[in-house]
């Protein structure tokens, strides 16, 4: 009997509307085409510096890349990964360590000031807005991290959480910020990401940390203080709130101290929790 054969495109087609990977395994793949393998590409290190844009494009480009390996891939280890913030970036669109970035329409990497801001934000994943931008905390989420964040009389020059339906009051201070992820592609319906995807991409995380150095981090919720302090970040955000934590990384001068609190998403389905939400951002804008 002749096995139906498949190519690349059709594969990923199939794998992008939900078709099981097992399922996939059992379409004959052609022989492969004298295509240009990976290596004849030019180095990374050859190529211009990545915009963003250029980032995006290259990843339309790689819609017709050799299909992922079923097996799980292990996360990159620190010292594989590349040592500029845009070659990050542009690894991780790349990045096919877990499942999420078959689903996802746009790789959401981070967005803000990455030159040792005063806040570094860190959400759990991007929501349906900020996959459709490539940007994080676009959503309601984002509207009201602004508001925390004027709070504290703040409101985040250049990049602004809550994308254009925020209102800046005048009397506000512009601050320095970086807003980003535990995971950097949307997991679909929203669910929570796995234990398993976010130590996927919990090195991106750490290597952003390593070059953007902010002077202190605010975890919003459960799975940013898990991926952030590891067994420390384990209690319950109510156990963790209230008190500064201390985040070592290797490659940083100083300790980076880090602040728990409630995800705004958590505050807008429960909002007396807002009043303690406010003296976490309080406390952590005092350092
Ligand atoms: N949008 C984000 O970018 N992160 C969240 O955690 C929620 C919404």
């Amino acid at each position: 009997m002749t096995r139906v054969q498949l190519n690349d495109l059709q594969r990923r087609w199939l794998a992008e509307i939900g078709v099981d990977s097992v399922l996939l395994r059992h379409f004959a793949v052609p022989e492969p085409a004298a295509a240009p393998t990976p290596s004849a590409r030019p180095a990374l290190s050859a190529r211009p510096a990545p915009t963003p844009a250029r980032v995006q494009r290259a990843a339309a480009a790689e819609v017709e890349a050799p299909e992922a390996p079923a097996a799980p891939v292990p996360a990159p280890a620190p010292e594989d990964l590349p040592d500029t913030l845009e070659a990050l970036h542009y690894h991780a669109l790349r990045c096919e360590r877990c499942e999420l970035h078959r689903q996802r329409h746009q790789l959401v990497f981070g967005a803000g000031d990455t030159n040792a801001p005063e806040w570094m934000m860190v959400g759990e994943a991007p929501g349906q807005t900020d996959d459709g931008l490539g940007l994080p905390f676009q959503g309601k989420a984002g509207q009201l991290l602004h508001a925390m964040m004027l709070a504290v009389g703040h409101h985040a020059a250049g990049f602004q959480p809550g994308g254009d339906a925020v209102v800046t009051p005048p009397w506000s201070q512009p601050t320095s910020a970086y807003f980003t992820n535990v995971v950097k592609c949307r997991p679909l319906g929203n669910q929570s990401p796995s234990a398993a995807q976010i130590a996927a991409c919990r090195p991106y995380l750490q290597a952003q940390i390593q070059h953007i150095k902010p002077q202190r981090i605010l975890a919003l919720g459960q799975l940013a203080a898990q991926s952030l302090l590891g067994a420390a970040g384990e209690q319950s955000v109510e156990t963790l709130r209230g008190s500064v934590h201390t985040l070592t990384l290797a490659g940083l001068e100083e300790d980076v101290p880090v602040v728990v609190t409630w995800h705004p998403a958590t505050l807008l389905l429960h909002p007396h929790l807002k009043p303690l939400a406010w003296q976490d951002i309080q406390l952590a804008a005092r350092l």
